[in-house]
């Protein structure tokens, strides 16, 4: 009998996490493995539990909660021969929509049950890591609003978004790569493993996990007449050929803001006015 962990948050998106792990053993391969439920209480004790873990012999690690509990579980699992899974249950789970982690509790349970393992990249900022999707200007301003907000789910963090547009101005940004530098204005910048931030929103809709490579994202601030048409582009997956949108892929970038914050999966981080963004190639073994 193999053991396998669940790290569930309670506050994750709208759904309780509270009554979970019933639904958890009505779907588990209980034949094969023996579930372990730990619930986080306070910020920063998923990492907590996913490093007691770590030296635990679990034949996974699972994460249930948003793209912020992948985030803390990821960070700890990451190099080690573990595999990460996910039970989303967060307001966006961008990481496991683009995984195809299915969004019912019994299709993300029956994946766990399977245990295909693919080893994932992961982006590392300043020795932190994303899984998903990490940016700077208007989208690690929206997170900010967004975390000081008590409300959670897609309504809240749209009103975060609407707040945060009127103040949010274009800036201009340093991008060096071993070529060349390139001097850009735009309202923000994404660096993108998956290829959306959740909901189905494709910041990058080329985006793969495990290609070793860094889908870069400049975006210039649309007027309010673009505003539909860039929305609709941002949820069909057709961003790319938009006349505000711009992408340089690569492995490793060192970024000049203005601003001295960003955003790594939607948690807002301080990283400073020049930091370094660089890709560590099939870092982090999930389940999918
Ligand atoms: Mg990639």
């Amino acid at each position: 009998m193999q053991k396998i962990l669940f790290i569930v948050n309670p506050i994750a998106g709208k759904k309780a996490g509270k009554n979970i792990h019933q639904d958890i053993i009505r779907y588990l391969d209980t034949d094969k493995f023996k579930p372990h439920f730990k619930y986080s209480e306070y910020s920063g004790h998923i990492s907590e539990i996913a490093e007691h873990g770590l030296k635990e012999n679990y034949r996974a690690i699972i994460a249930v909660g948003g793209d912020g509990t992948v985030n803390e579980t990821g960070r700890i699992l990451i190099h080690s021969n573990i595999p990460m899974g996910i039970i989303p249950i967060g307001s966006g789970n961008g990481l496991a929509r683009h995984l195809r982690v299915p969004l019912s509790v019994k299709g993300a349970v029956r994946l766990i049950n399977k245990m295909d393992i693919l080893q994932m990249d992961a982006i590392r900022i300043n020795g932190m890591y994303s899984f998903c999707v990490a940016g700077i200007g208007f989208d690690a301003e929206v997170s900010r609003m967004f975390q000081q907000m008590k409300a959670r789910g897609l309504f809240s963090y749209i009103i975060a978004c609407l707040r945060c547009f009127n103040q949010s101005k274009n800036q201009n940004f340093i991008v060096r790569t071993k070529q060349k530098e390139h001097h850009l204005n735009g309202f923000m910048m994404c660096f993108a493993n998956a290829n959306q931030f959740g909901n189905n929103a494709y910041i990058a809709p080329g985006a793969n996990v495990s290609d070793g490579i860094i889908d870069l994202v400049l975006v210039k601030k649309p007027y309010y007449l673009q505003i539909p048409l860039f929305a609709f582009k941002t949820f069909t997956g057709t961003l790319e050929n938009h006349s505000l949108y711009n992408r340089i892929n690569g492995s490793e970038f060192e970024i000049t803001q203005e601003n001295d914050f960003a955003h790594l999966d939607g948690e807002p981080t301080k990283v400073g006015t020049k930091f370094t963004v660089a890709i560590e190639e099939k870092a982090l073994p999930v389940i999918c």
